[in-house]
This record gives structure tokens, sequence and C-alpha cells, in this order.
């Protein structure tokens, strides 16, 4: 059995293929796809995943015209984070209520500010990991996307001729801890290049799910790069 990445059309390994959830992962271009749907008889090898269940952090509603889909950014993850954080802020406002009331050198109040910087910075992320959600209001004039309440980078608005295609990819995080994987949401613009529509999600459900929603709303319909030859 070949399967192809219907983005960039090389063959992808057997490792990257998995036949229970049907999804594989492209080791040229890291794009993730779901394939039962491309492998006439895949489904013998386990449930068909044409489509993809709806995760439990997505809500889908109809609002006039537009279709609003609402992701929220919630998971254990951050959990962990906010047991770090108290640790760590803990540990700097312990060091900085010495270094002022002790009077401590200036290089006890200069030295963690590195560290500070770190803590502002996983906080917030915390945060907005509790409390934000990813709204993308599709209609047939634009894709709009917003994270809110907390302020994010990423918000935009794309204008729907722009959009010819979207693909999900994997995204590889190594650290010395080992090594974790997020999941991005690319458009591929209609005069070439990429755009990234949402990135930083968890679970390769959670980008299939919104591509298969975006996509059948807008009327794209998953068709084979040029070159790429189809399983027989
Ligand atoms: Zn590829």
């Amino acid at each position: 059995m070949d399967i192809k990445c219907p983005h960039c059309s090389r063959t992808v390994p057997a490792e990257n293929i998995n036949i229970q959830t049907s999804i594989a992962k492209c080791g040229s271009c890291n794009a993730v796809f779901g394939f039962a749907d491309k492998v006439p008889g895949a489904s013998a090898f386990g449930p068909s995943k044409r489509t993809v269940e709806m995760p439990s952090n997505y809500t889908v509603a109809n609002e006039g015209a537009d279709l609003v889909i609402t992701r929220r950014w919630m998971n254990w993850k951050y959990v962990m984070m906010l047991v770090f954080c108290v640790f760590w802020d803990g540990f700097l406002v312990f060091w900085y209520s010495i270094a002022f009331s002790q009077g401590g050198p200036l290089a006890m109040k200069l030295f963690p500010v590195l560290h500070v910087a770190v803590g502002v910075f996983l906080t917030y992320s915390t945060l907005a990991g509790f409390l934000n959600r990813t709204k993308i209001t599709l209609n047939t004039g634009e894709l709009r996307i917003k994270h809110y309440p907390l302020p994010w980078p990423g918000n935009k608005v794309v204008p729907r001729p722009e959009i010819e295609q979207l693909f999900c990819e994997e995204i590889m995080h190594s650290n010395k801890n080992g090594t974790s994987y997020t999941y991005n949401l690319q458009a591929v613009k209609t005069g070439g290049g990429r755009l990234k529509l949402v990135s930083g999600m968890d679970k390769p459900e959670d980008a299939l799910f919104l591509e298969q929603k975006i996509e059948g709303f807008l009327g794209i319909t998953d068709r084979p790069v040029a070159g790429e030859m189809r399983p027989a």
C-alpha cells in the first residue's frame, strides 16, 4: 500500500502511517492528513475515518450566513504549566522580597531579570491557555480568525478568493525533556505561498477537524497535487 502526501505528492513511509486512526504524516513536508478516503480497502484495517469527529473542545454554530467554529485552548498541558508557574513565580517573589527588604546588592536585583521575563511569558501563556478561545468565522466573502479574551498574536482576516487549499502540518519540538508535537492549519494561497491560519494545536484531530469543517463550508475539495499518483 503506497500512500502519497496530498500536499507534496511524495510517498509517505510506512512508519508514519497510523492504520487505526487513518492519519498519516508526510516525512518530507510534515503535512498531516486522513487517508481513509484515498485508499480503497483501507477501512478493512480499522474503522473508516473519512470524517474526523468533532473534538470535545470545539463548538460549531451558524450565525446568520456565517459559520462560527470555536476552539477552547484548555487542556492538561496548561495545568502542568500552572504548577510550574506557581513555583517559578513564587521563587522570584521570594528572591526579590529578600533583595529589597534586606537591601541586597544591585547584582541580586539584576541577576534574575531574564527569569522574570520568562516568568511573565509563561504565566501569560498559561492564563491564555485557561481562558482563551479561537473563533473562526466563515462566510462566502472571508475567513476571520480571532483569539480572545486575552490578546494573542495570529488574528487575521483572509479574503475567500485567496484560499486555494488547506492542509495540516506537524511541528516537532525537541528539548531535554523529550519530543512533543503541535499541529498547524495552513492555507495554500491562490497566488502561491502559504499562510498559517491556526497554530499550536495539540492533537492531529484538532487540526484535521478544522480543515474538514472549513473546506466543507467553503466548498474546497481536496484535489490531488499535479503529478500525484493515485493508488490503484
Ligand atoms: Zn508532503
